[in-house]
Order: structure tokens, then C-alpha cells, then sequence
């Protein structure tokens, strides 16, 4: 679904995408881990085309990133992304952050796009809290709620990139457990994240990286108990 070919991307001297090559199949789901600075974010903000890159290709269900215009907004529909911090419309209610997209981008009724907002607010636990603006939620609830709003547009694959790392222990369960549920119902999902407990339970793979290159790639089982290169031999004696 998701294929980068040779993709290498600088930002001035500093070569932050060497030659990544991955392929993602249609439901799968990849953890992708490795140190601060390796360039995992920069990865899925390049799959998004939130980034530009230099050389290389990425095609998502066979059609190559857009440039711009309508194919880009298409694409930003396809590939949802959840961030760190929720980014959510501090201004506008939870309701109205999740209809918005479907409403604007997706010209979908807004009687019909309520209806749907309802069903995933309730699918990720914060139907209740509808009518309320982003500040009275926890954190945990504002980032089940970007969840909900990327899953709004219908995308293909979602990109995670560390969504719980802001989050305060107690709440980091109930959206992984979000994210678990939802690997399980087969949506294909590149996740950032440093929580194993996850990549062991969700992940078909594990994708580390380090310096800017994807050093190892392997089952979650075998990554844990048996990685092969000393970079993630030395990752993993830190963060386990
Ligand atoms: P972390 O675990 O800390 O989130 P990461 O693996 O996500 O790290 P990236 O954010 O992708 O790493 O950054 C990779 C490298 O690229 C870092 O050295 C970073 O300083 C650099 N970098 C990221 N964004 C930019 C930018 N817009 N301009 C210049 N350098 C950047
Ligand atoms: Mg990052």
C-alpha cells in the first residue's frame, strides 16, 4: 500500500532520510523505533508530504505523492497523521473538529458527517463529551479525539508519530488500547513510539532506525529478544 524506493532527503549538510526503502502492506502495521534525532518523524512527515525529499520514490496504492494542489489535499485525506501534541481546533467543540475535515475537504452533508463523528467519538470513548471544546478534556480523551477526526476522512493508512509521549502515564493505556483496536480491525498504521508494550501486542514489524538509515527490520518477537545490530542491541539495553 504504502512503497518508498531508495528515498533520501537532506536538511542542509545533515542527510536525515538515507536510502529508506519500505514497503507496507495493505493492513500492517509497523512500530518504528530508534534514537532521538534518527529521523523517524521526519520519515512520516515525508510519507505525508509534509516534507519535501530529494531522490527516490513513494507511491501509496500505487500512485506516486502528489505535488500539490487537489491530489495533495487528496492525499492528506489518505494518509491521516497523529501527532505528539493533539492539534486540535481550540475554538471549535469536539463535534465540530471532526466533522470539519469531511464537511470542507470531502463535501460530505453535515447532517451526515455528525452521524458518522458521533459513531467514532463513541468507537474511541468520548461521545459523551461532544458538545465540549478541546481544554475541558484530558489529554488522553484530546488524543483520542484526533484519532477520531483522522479516521473521519476515511484514510488508508494512519501515521502515529509518538502519540502518547506527551501524555501523563494513566492515560497513555486508553489510547494505545484505541490504537490496538483499531490495528486489530486491520487499518494499515506506521506508529512512532518507545511503547514496546504495544509493539509487541499490535506490530507485524519493527522498523529500527539510527543516524538517518533503517538498520534492522524485523518481527517484533525476534527484534526484542534477538536483534542483530549493535545500534539496536545498544537502543534496546537503554529503553527495556
Ligand atoms: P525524536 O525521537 O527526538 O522525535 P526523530 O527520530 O523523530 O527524533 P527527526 O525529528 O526526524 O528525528 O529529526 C531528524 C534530524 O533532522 C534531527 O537531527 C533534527 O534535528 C533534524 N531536523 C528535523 N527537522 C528539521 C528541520 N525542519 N530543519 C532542519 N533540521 C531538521
Ligand atoms: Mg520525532
Amino acid at each position: 500500500l504504502v512503497v518508498l524506493k531508495g528515498v533520501n532527503k537532506h536538511f542542509g549538510d545533515l542527510h536525515v532520510l538515507q536510502d529508506i526503502n519500505l514497503s507496507i502492506g495493505k493492513g500492517e502495521v509497523v512500530v518504528v523505533i530508534g534514537p532521538s534525532g534518527s529521523g523517524k518523524s521526519t520519515l512520516c512527515r515525508t510519507i505525508n508530504r509534509l516534507e519535501t525529499f530529494e531522490t527516490g520514490s513513494i507511491t501509496i496504492d500505487g500512485d506516486p505523492l502528489p505535488e500539490e494542489g487537489k491530489e495533495l489535499a487528496r492525499l492528506r485525506a489518505d494518509v491521516g497523521m497523529v501527532f505528539q501534541s493533539f492539534n486540535l481546533f481550540a475554538h471549535k467543540t469536539i463535534l465540530d473538529n471532526v466533522t470539519l475535515g469531511p464537511i470542507k475537504a470531502r463535501k460530505v452533508p453535515k447532517a451526515d458527517a455528525e452521524k458518522r463523528a458521533m459513531e467514532l467519538l463513541e468507537r474511541v470513548g468520548v461521545a459523551h463529551q461532544a458538545q465540549k471544546f478541546p481544554a475541558q478534556l484530558s489529554g488522553g480523551q484530546q488524543q483520542r479525539v484526533a484519532i477520531a477526526r483522522s479516521l473521519a476522512m476515511d484514510p488508508k493508512v494512519m501515521l502515529f508519530d509518538e502519540p502518547t509521549s506527551a501524555l501523563d502515564p494513566e492515560m497513555i493505556t486508553e489510547v494505545l488500547d484505541v490504537m490496538v483496536a483499531l490495528a486489530k480491525e486491520g487499518m494499515t498504521m506506521v506508529v512512532v513510539t518507545h511503547e514496546m508494550g504495544f509493539a509487541r501486542k499490535a506490530a507485524n514489524r519493527v522498523v529500527f532506525m539510527a543516524d538517518g538509515q533503517i538498520v534492522e527490520e524485523n518481527t517484533p518477537e525476534a527484534f526484542f529478544t534477538a536483534p542483530t545490530s549493535d545500534r539496536a542491541k545498544d537502543f534496546l539495553s537503554k529503553i527495556l
